[in-house]
């Protein structure tokens, strides 16, 4: 027998019987019987009841191959007729046996007969007459009198169960949970331990662990004279199960019965290596295990309970890792939802930036660093965020925007900063100039009204639900330290910032594998500097305002390289348009005038003349860095001098730098032979001989193709996907949210494609790239910094197309660390 053929639940009978646990006798129908059911071929049902006693009271429940995908409910107490009513009437008392055939009438009643299941609705269970009246409503409903032959009833419930199971909707349900379309469902039928009677009767569930902390202790419920899960339902009539302060309990009622049911669970969690949740029934005092459930649990508790099995040797530490699945980790490293809270859902959007948080809605960047100042939680909604709203974002909770996917600009640096961040929710009508959000079911938010944003799975909430913090154990850092063990590509992160760095060192990266130095300036003191630069008329007037902001840049690469601590850092050269830095609005227009001394039309003129109709595909990346070279003269120096200060009192720091948006083998050259000149400046300047790698980004599909020919020029490519996948598709990363969805539900795509990375045609670029700049130069160093780098099914393209590392943003650091780890694991195993 195997969870292949006979499903989950009845593989773990069959080890529990093996195991000499009290289970009643059980017989397992495998997938293959099941389907000839619902085809209409029944099985010899005289064979099927002969192991069980004469007249014994049965139940039948479903066992899918993967417990999780489901399956119809249980049918429990078949066999319930008026024989059997008198009988039990005589040895169990009226009262029970009333309850166990009206109970077996109603479960008929719905789910074989398929009657309506307010028949039972004026029917008072508890009164003398229930039965009988349950009896007269079968008929009238029916047309016919109540099964009493024990097989037909048996016949039907199979019958019914199998053919539930082959139903369109019960079908769509499993496989949105990840189940095949031709899944099986195999059915347990088992003798019945009633749980009604006299002595102590009951049922109930026992665990070892907390479902949601995955902590050791004894969780679990038990309800005297009750059957299967009634114990979970019953409020506070069910008992603890162990000594409580808070009520009674199954150990002070039945000490005997509670500690064999411990060692039974114990017995479990070894024996089947797992976290079981047991389903008890005692019987006069004895114990009888009906089923073992694996416990369910939240990710914080699968992290928990995979590392306590392997270090109790339960497991081995390369299965406790296989165990996680990668993106669960993202509810241990943010703060959470509380899975049991109640959801006052506003809408929803793309889920952006995993996390959740609660604040006043503010709608504008100033209004979310005013609220940061007085102490108060924001969170900043906008129609879409640009790099004017940086400081907004970092003084915000969470962010809320009604456009963008999932490489918008509030996407990418909500994921660096670890902010909560739903994009392009669109269902909801932002009136951003009325200060007001209008909810699909009409209600209205104004500012400072309180929401959640839920960058886990893309929910914008009402109000403040209760969270669960983020939850970096002792169990976490060692699962993650068992899945360096294991991996063979190495996980950097995305940093900009000092702050950035920080926690990407605390996630472990080996070295920052993208620091876009664009986003250094954009704080207040360099803005100007900057716009400054920008304004310039003469290639002078521009050095001097360059001047003013290599020391600036420098101490931001001397805090970078001091952070990481002799870790690589690779540094990529200035990359979007120029304009970026310009302000959009009259007011902020008229600032800038007044800062730069000049007539607001001039100002206005050079704004104008800086606009493109395209500026992704414009004067940025690499073709300012040739335009405009003093930008790149004066970042190289920076980094040098960086270099030289960092490397003082540790290592040699060797930093690595890159240049965005090559297309062409000459740009490498011409910007090479400029850094290799300042190189040789800062070295004569400073006496001192440090050493530094250059390399491209290859994000173009010129630069895939043409790669042999710029590999000769570079250490490294570093593949930004996102990029590249924008240019492959001819599909713009900041409007595709507009139809994704809608593309993605037709099965244009199967998927975002600035979330998964398409193997077959980006990938195809990335893979060509890869071979022919290894052609040429056998030790190019191959990463990926896009968006991608942190999924895991990009990873496992990323090895097989032999890249040395994927870089990703520092929060996703341990997803990639633990999905590499598996990846590395089923290799070695061949699974
Ligand atoms: C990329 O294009 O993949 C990339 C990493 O750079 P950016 O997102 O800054 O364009
Ligand atoms: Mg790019």
């Amino acid at each position: 027998m195997s969870p292949d053929t006979h499903g989950g639940r009845a593989k773990c009978l069959q080890r529990l019987v093996r195991m000499e646990m009290p289970v009643p006798t059980t017989v397992a129908l495998s997938f293959e019987a099941v389907h000839n059911i619902a085809a209409g071929d029944m099985p010899d049902l005289a064979r099927l009841i002969s192991p069980f006693e004469e007249g014994q009271i049965l139940c039948v429940r479903p066992s899918s191959q993967d417990p999780d995908w489901g399956g119809p409910g249980a049918v429990l107490n078949i066999g319930m007729n008026a024989e059997r009513h008198a009988h039990l009437s005589n040895t169990l008392g009226r009262e029970a046996a009333d309850e166990l055939y009206f109970r077996f009438i109603q479960a008929y009643s719905v789910h074989v007969a398929r009657l309506d299941p307010d028949m039972f609705d004026d029917i008072d269970p508890t009164d003398a007459n229930a039965v009988n009246e349950a009896l007269d409503a079968y008929e009238d409903e029916a047309d016919e009198a109540f099964p009493q032959d024990p097989k037909e009833q048996l016949g039907g419930v199979l019958r019914s169960m199998a053919r539930a199971w082959e139903g369109t909707s019960a079908r769509l349900l499993r496989m949105a949970k990840g189940a095949p379309a031709d899944a099986g469902l195999g059915l347990v039928v088992q003798a019945m331990v009633l749980g009604l009677g006299q002595g102590e009767c009951g049922s109930g569930v026992l665990q070892l662990v907390d479902s949601v902390s995955g902590t050791p202790m004894i969780k679990g419920r038990y309800l005297s004279q009750s059957q299967g899960r009634d114990a979970l339902e019953a409020g506070e009539k069910s008992l603890f199960l162990e000594k409580d302060d808070r009520g009674p309990s199954l150990e002070d009622q039945a000490p005997e019965a509670f500690s064999e049911l411990i060692k039974h669970a114990e017995a479990m969690r070894v024996r089947l290596r797992e976290e079981m949740q047991v389903e008890f029934t005692l019987e006069n005092g004895g114990v009888h295990i009906l089923d073992g459930v694996r416990v369910q649990r939240s990710a914080r508790a699968s992290v928990r309970i995979a590392v306590a099995l392997a270090e109790d040797g339960v497991i081995s530490r390369q299965e406790a890792l296989l165990r996680v699945e990668p993106r669960a980790l993202n509810e241990l490293l943010h703060r959470q939802v509380d899975p049991d809270a109640d959801r006052d859902v506003v809408g929803s959007g793309v889920a952006a930036s995993p996390g959740a948080a609660t604040g006043k809605i503010v709608f504008s960047a100033a209004d979310a660093q005013a609220s940061a100042a007085r102490g108060e939680a924001a969170v900043l909604v906008r129609r879409e965020t640009n790099p004017e709203d940086i400081r907004g974002m970092h003084a915000a909770v969470a962010v809320l925007t009604e456009r963008g996917g999932i490489t918008s600009h509030a996407a990418v640096i909500g994921r660096g900063m670890g902010l909560p961040c739903v994009v392009g929710a669109s269902e909801i009508r932002f009136q951003a100039r009325r200060k007001q959000l209008i909810a699909p079911d009409g209600r209205v938010f104004g500012e400072g009204d309180i929401l959640t944003i839920d960058g886990s799975n893309g929910q914008v909430l009402a109000g403040q639900p209760p969270m669960l913090e983020a939850a970096l154990d002792e169990s976490f850092q060692k699962l993650m330290s068992w899945a360096d063990e294991n991996r063979d590509i190495d996980v950097r992160a995305n940093a900009d910032t000092p702050a950035d760095a920080l926690t990407a060192r605390n996630f472990q990266a080996q070295g920052i594998g993208l620091c876009r130095t664009e986003h250094m300036f954009f704080e207040e003191d360099r803005l100007t500097a900057m716009r400054e630069m920008i304004f310039a008329d003469e290639s002078d007037d521009r050095k001097a305002a360059l001047e003013r902001l290599l020391p600036i840049q420098r101490e931001d690469f001397v805090d970078l390289f001091q952070i990481m601590q002799g870790r690589p850092v690779c540094i990529r050269l200035f990359d979007p348009p120029l304009h970026e830095f310009l302000p959009s609005d009259r007011t902020g227009l008229r600032d800038l005038a007044e800062a730069l001394n000049l007539p607001l039309s001039t100002v206005e003129r050079r704004v104008e003349a800086l606009s493109e109709y395209n500026p992704m595909l414009g004067m940025r990346g690499v073709r300012l860095g040739i335009a405009v070279p003093e930008i790149y003269d004066m970042q190289a120096r920076a980094i040098f001098e960086a270099t030289i200060e960092a490397s003082k009192d540790g290592d040699a720091v060797v930093p690595e730098i890159m240049i965005p948006l090559v297309s062409a083998k000459r740009e490498v050259e011409l910007v090479k032979t400029r850094i290799d000149a300042v190189a040789a400046a800062v070295r004569t300047e400073h006496s001192d001989a440090f050493e530094f790698k250059l390399g491209v980004m290859v994000e173009t599909p010129r630069a895939a193709l043409r790669a042999e020919e710029i590999a000769p020029n570079c250490h490294f490519f570093s593949f930004g996907t996102n990029d590249l996948t924008q240019m492959t598709y001819g599909l713009s990363r900041d409007d595709a949210g507009r139809f994704m969805s809608a593309y993605v539900q037709q099965g244009v795509y199967a998927e975002d494609p600035f979330h998964t990375l398409d193997t077959d045609g980006v990938g195809e670029l990335v893979k060509l790239g890869a071979e022919r700049g290894r052609k040429e130069r056998p030790d190019l160093v191959l990463s990926v910094c896009g968006e991608h780098g942190g999924s895991p099914e990009s990873i496992a393209f990323c090895r097989k197309v032999g890249m040395n590392y994927v870089s990703c943003s520092p929060f996703r650091v341990p997803v990639a660390r633990l999905a590499a780890a598996q990846l590395a694991i089923r290799d070695q195993i061949g699974s």
